[in-house]
């Protein structure tokens, strides 16, 4: 991909050109901001611009020789790090010192065909310490012609003289209209979304890609309409709701995060159809009807206490604590807010 075929991200796209143009690339730099909104097609599509053989000096033709290598990964000034998982069934991936070793050995010399040797560090917070601390020496002295850039969800678990080193580069969410024309632009592996479903995947998405690519339409509504169900119904008069729910969940560990995040979805909309928010800031809106009289029938405040219960529970659920108990406990409080 070329700057002028990513949707979206105009202001990082501006920067790197601009850069470009006035012979102003920075050694370093820092593509940060939330997963799946063009970061890494940004950065290879930079590195591109910078190794391109066409005639656009600001942009990649993505025709040539060199634009075609960088995009199979084979070019060999262009290296791309990303964290592996040590075994398959290793909890975390992670980036090790010895890539970076390996790293630093192939950037002492010259680019061999390129004009500029670009390093990609994908999810860079997941270097370990030493792979950072390692990583800094080439920041501190960068070797010629060479081009560092870290990508990050999560800058915030970067060493802060990592980060003081490269110049940010801030991505935000994608809107609306470009998701959807980015949608638009994949090819169909099955049948053909409606617009509707289209529609339906880009409010929801989050300002994500991948969210809206991966959203199981079928299973999300069948999800939504038992918990706007329980938001309808629970009180301390209907306990067999809470037992129920809790115990269906509870023998579902691996959704559970899931179900949690539709539940915030599903009341922050309600806080924001309470608040008298326009519709068009509502992730939920093809169910207005359904929402509109649950969200009534609680204060404003019921439904902003209950999304830092359900936030409470995703974090006390994310470690080892029993399902069934923290399910129960979550609408009992649920109850208490109302
Ligand atoms: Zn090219």
């Amino acid at each position: 991909m070329s700057f002028k075929s990513i949707l979206g991200q105009s202001q990082p796209k501006k920067i790197l050109t601009n850069a470009i143009q006035n012979g102003s690339v920075a050694h370093s730099y820092l593509f940060y901001g939330p997963d799946s909104v063009g970061k890494k097609k940004l950065a290879i599509a930079f590195t591109k611009a910078l190794n391109c053989k066409g005639v656009d000096p600001l942009d990649a033709c993505d025709e040539c020789e060199s634009c075609m290598k960088i995009e199979r990964r084979i070019h060999p000034d262009f290296f791309y790090i990303e964290p592996i998982k040590s075994t398959p069934t290793s909890r975390e991936a992670v980036i090790k010192v010895e890539a970076i070793r390996e790293l630093q050995n192939k950037l002492a010399y010259m680019p061999y065909e390129g004009k500029t040797k670009v390093v990609v560090i994908d999810s860079a917070e997941l270097m370990n310490l030493q792979a950072m601390n390692s990583f800094l020496k080439t920041l501190e002295e960068p070797p010629s012609s060479t081009i560092l850039l870290l990508i990050s969800a999560n800058p915030n678990r970067l060493l802060p003289t990592l980060l003081s080193r490269c110049q940010g580069i801030q991505f935000n969410r994608l809107s609306y209209q470009d998701i959807k024309s980015i949608i638009q632009s994949q090819p169909q592996e099955e049948e053909t979304l409606t617009e509707s479903e289209i529609e339906f995947r880009v409010y929801r998405s989050q300002g994500s890609v991948d969210i809206a690519l991966a959203e199981d339409i079928e299973k999300v509504e069948h999800l939504r309409k038992q918990l706007l169900e329980v938001l309808e119904k629970v009180s301390f008069d209907r306990m067999d709701i809470i037992f129920n729910f809790a115990k269906v969940w509870a023998k579902n560990t691996e959704e559970i995060q899931t179900v949690l995040n539709e539940f915030l979805g599903l009341i922050r909309d309600l806080a924001l159809y309470r608040s008298g928010c326009s519709q068009s800031n509502i992730q939920n809106r093809d169910l207005s009807l359904r929402m509109i009289p649950i969200a009534e029938a609680q204060s404003l405040k019921t439904w902003i206490d209950r999304f830092t219960i359900v936030r409470n529970t995703q974090i006390a659920l994310s470690g080892n604590a029993n399902t069934q108990l923290f399910i129960e406990n979550m609408l009992i409080e649920f109850c208490e807010a109302a």
